[in-house]
């Protein structure tokens, strides 16, 4: 297929894709299988040492270009939660998510049976190509 062309005919390089920097739940691509399982994709600098979520091809941090594909932590602290009263659906929970790495991610949240709190720890759960974080055995 023939690249979009500029000025006098040349042709425009294809913008790279840069993922957005808050998840669409509602088809974010971020699930993957790993070696230690289903994780959400991370992408980590070579240079600067940053995590970030999602597959990118540009450190949000630093920007450099030199980024690795890894798999996020299956694990982490619930930061902050609320409810979302959505008609027809019924209520749905979501909440920030701090995971061991240190990535701060928007989540679904499925509860269980111990009251969702702030500072509790939550782990991945996969249902399918959905992901969410549940309360942690334990807590
Ligand atoms: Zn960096």
């Amino acid at each position: 297929m023939a690249g979009a062309r500029g000025a006098g005919g040349h042709p425009v390089p294809a913008e790279a894709a840069v993922s957005a920097p808050v998840a669409d739940l509602a088809s974010d691509g971020l699930l993957d299988t790993f070696p230690e399982g289903r994780r959400l994709v991370g992408t980590q600098c070579d240079q600067c040492g940053r995590t970030m979520i999602g597959a990118r091809v540009v450190c949000s941090s630093c920007g450099s270009r030199e980024v690795s594909r890894v798999a996020l932590p299956a694990t982490g602290v619930l930061y902050s939660f609320t409810r979302l009263h959505v008609g027809g659906e019924g209520v749905r929970p979501v909440g920030y998510v701090d995971l061991d790495d240190g990535v701060r991610t928007l989540a679904d949240i499925r509860e269980g049976k111990v009251p969702l709190r702030p500072d509790m720890r939550v782990e991945l759960g996969v249902d399918g190509d959905d992901w969410f974080f549940a309360p942690a055995r334990g807590e």
